[in-house]
């Protein structure tokens, strides 16, 4: 995933949640979150000069200073243009893109309890500062004016998006609702920002809090020495040296579940993962989601939508929550029908061995790895020991190198948040500046589990070249000091994807900042991202980057050969346990109404049942801990965009394999010219058929799967629909 901004400037950016921009300057030596970003490469952020009581200070006065820009936009006599309003508007909001660059990255991932009361008290108040902003009618009264005239006043197609983005960036805001309309929303919109605030803090609480330490060595049978090891230095850093600690986060959970041989230990860790935020606690988020639902629903019918999914589609690729629906529909029985497969398959497996159980979830990643070794022979814990964390970022530098003549050299002089995240400078072939890399791989207290991208700054060049500022985030386990990080074909899947956010961003030659990089609707962002995954298991990377951590011997061919046949190895699990969760979310907003007290345990029960949910698997996010669409409006009623975007990766995939292969020059030119360079400055659906020559189909992706591919998804061009 990538994580927008929470706050910043243009309002196309506001709603989109786009990652924001920062360049011009502001003299206030005595709060560095106020000043200009200063030091090598165009200014970087002053990380080491940050401390949390900072942030209210320079939020106020941030925000205080763009109302006084917007002022200035309205009290200018000049009729309404692009350059007096739309470019203005464009410019302004720079301190407050800086500091939301910096608190955002708090937030996620420095989240100590003195910066948690800064963001609960902060987060309403941005809330009511962007309605504040959307809701100026002079404002909007000159953003509309330039609309009417946008075909006819010799803008650039770029221009032109720009004005329509904003445009409807406002309506859709409530631009053109009555005062007491527009106060009833701005009153939602607060409430919710308090509310997403609450339930991140809780879900982060249920992560960090609750540890499970292990202190007997018959406790860890099954596990590998990697996972030993981390989970010796994981009870260290926790203070209990000499025990093993497995976390309460994915990047533990899943491979304790993968290796342990002991049932009672993965039931205990899988029910402690699969409840966080439904404890029944202080940090319970049923009650917040209810809310949640009610609110969204009040806010959609006050906009004029039927529901929440109305809303949040119409600009998005899918346009429609119909046509979402659609596409999850065609694949989920598939799906299904192959978790039977798999389920059967393992329980077989498990009878011979004599183990007298039923198939649960927490038995699902145990016997499916037990059942790759039997089928493919392919053992995941063989492959772990050439999946160098450091050697895999080198071999995404040198695709990057290949795809777009990105070059990658340590950058100097370059602050840090943490000692442990380090700081790349990327050039192109001709040894000009692109941009920066921040890589922060290592799971903290504070930090929140998962992957994602962030861009800091975004590329612009309306007003002078501005070049990106983006990083990307995991939460590998630290091992001991100097000792290399081996991690799993699935993590080593995740780096490539997160690192394929960082090169969108890094690609981006656009003018505006609001239309820069990553700032695309939610289904077409995971397009990117999910693409550059395939070029993990590519022999070219392979070979010269998966190198055996004693031996520095390649993988060998075999095993390669073993890992590519077993590709569409537990498909079924992988599809279902993200599908369920794309559904449920899409039906609890579009169920959801102003006045309806939505149980989001029972909700999500019935729905579930309804779907014919297989009981050997949960959702890959159950709703009390669904941060994607609960920590924020971001992915609400858009956790589709996932699979929407990997029909469309899928199908590029192919373009590749139909040419020259993964490195042919003309198609990763093709690639970068539609997609990767333009951000928002082209509709998505118009960029991709650049790129393709013609509309995406949805047999690529069924193959990609393993799944039948049905006759009408076969014929391409599939107009329309991915
Ligand atoms: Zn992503």
């Amino acid at each position: 995933m990538f994580k927008a901004q929470l706050i910043g400037i243009g309002v196309a950016a506001l709603l989109a949640g786009a990652p924001m921009v920062a360049a011009a300057p502001a003299e206030n030596p005595a709060n560095p979150l106020l000043a200009k970003w200063s030091g090598p490469y165009g200014g970087v952020p002053p990380f080491d000069a940050v401390k949390v009581e900072q942030f209210k200070p320079a939020l106020e006065a941030a925000m205080a200073e763009q109302l006084a820009e917007i002022d200035a936009i309205t009290a200018n006599p000049a009729k309404p243009d692009f350059e007096n309003t739309i470019a203005a508007f464009e410019r302004g909001g720079r301190t407050l893109g800086r500091i939301g660059a910096i608190y955002g990255l708090y937030s996620s991932t420095m989240s100590t309890p003195d910066f948690q009361a800064v963001e609960s008290e902060m987060a309403p108040k941005l809330a009511a500062f962007g309605d504040q902003i959307t809701q100026n009618e002079k404002l909007f009264a000159r953003v509309a004016a330039v609309y009417e005239t946008r075909a006819t006043s010799g803008l650039t197609p770029e221009q032109q998006r720009l004005v329509w983005l904003d445009y409807t960036g406002f309506v859709r805001a409530g631009a053109k609702l009555d005062k007491a309309s527009k106060d009833r929303l701005s009153a939602i919109n607060q409430r919710l920002a308090s509310l997403f605030t609450s339930f991140s803090q809780n879900l982060l609480a249920d992560e960090t809090d609750y540890v499970l330490v292990l202190d007997k060595e018959s406790d860890l049978a099954g596990l590998p020495d990697s996972l030993r090891q981390a989970a010796a230095s994981a009870a260290e850093s926790r203070g209990h040296k000499g025990k093993w600690a497995i976390l309460n986060t994915r990047s533990s959970m899943e491979p304790f579940l993968t290796y342990s041989d002991r049932r009672d230990l993965r039931e205990k860790v899988w029910r402690t993962y699969y409840n966080r935020g439904d404890n029944g606690d202080a940090k319970d988020n049923n009650k917040i989601i209810t809310e949640i639902l009610k609110l969204r629903a009040e806010r959609a019918r006050l906009l004029g939508y039927p529901t929440h999914a109305h809303w949040r589609l119409e600009n998005s690729m899918a346009k429609t929550p119909e046509r979402a629906m659609e596409l999850m529909e065609s694949v989920w029985k598939p799906a299904v029908a192959r978790v039977h497969e798999e389920v059967a398959d393992m329980q077989a497996l498990a009878d011979k061995e004599g183990a007298k159980i039923t198939i649960e979830p927490w038995d699902y990643r145990y016997y499916a790895e037990k059942v790759r070794k039997a089928k493919y022979d392919l053992d995941q814990n063989a492959v772990m020991p050439y999946l160098q964390l450091e050697k895999l970022r080198e071999g995404m530098f040198w695709v990057a190198g290949e795809l777009f003549g990105f070059r990658f050299a340590p950058a100097k002089g370059v602050p840090v948040l943490d000692p442990d995240i380090r700081v790349w400078e990327v050039t192109d072939t001709a040894g000009r500046h692109v941009g920066l890399w921040y890589f922060d791989p290592y799971a903290r207290p504070g930090k929140g589990s998962g992957a994602w991208m962030n861009a800091y700054r975004n590329q612009e060049r309306f007003d002078g070249e501005i070049s990106t500022i983006v990083s990307n985030n995991t939460n590998f386990v630290e091992g001991k000091p100097g000792a290399p990080i081996l991690i799993s074909w699935d993590d080593a899947t995740a780096l490539f994807h997160e690192f394929g956010h960082a090169l969108h961003g890094l690609a981006s030659s656009v003018t505006y900042p609001s239309l820069s990089g990553t700032s695309v609707p939610n289904d077409y962002a995971e397009f990117p991202s999910q693409l550059l995954e395939h070029w993990l298991s590519t022999p070219e990377v392979l070979n010269r980057f998966a190198l055996h951590y004693q031996t520095g011997q390649p993988i060998p061919k075999d095993l390669v050969d073993r890992i590519e046949s077993a590709s569409k190895f537990n498909q079924g699990f992988i599809t279902v346990e993200y599908l369920a969760g794309a559904l449920v979310d899409m039906k609890l907003h579009l169920a959801a109404t102003p006045d309806k007290e939505i149980d989001p345990d029972a909700f999500e029960r019935q729905a579930l049942a309804e779907l014919g949910m297989p009981k050997e698997i949960v959702m890959r996010h159950r709703t009390p801990q669904f941060g994607h669409i609960f920590a924020g409006d971001g992915y609400s009623a858009g956790y589709y965009s996932y699979l929407w975007s990997d029909t469309l990766s899928a199908d590029a995939w192919e373009a590749f394999v139909e040419a020259g292969g993964p490195y042919d020059k003309a198609v990763a030119k093709r690639l970068r010219d539609n997609v990767f360079s333009v951000g928002n400055t082209v509709d998505p659906a118009d960029g991709y058929r650049a790129f393709r020559g013609r509309d995406p189909g949805t047999a690529a992706l069924m193959r990609k799967r393993g799944f039948p591919v049905p006759a009408v998804a076969a014929a391409t061009p599939a107009p329309s629909k991915p």
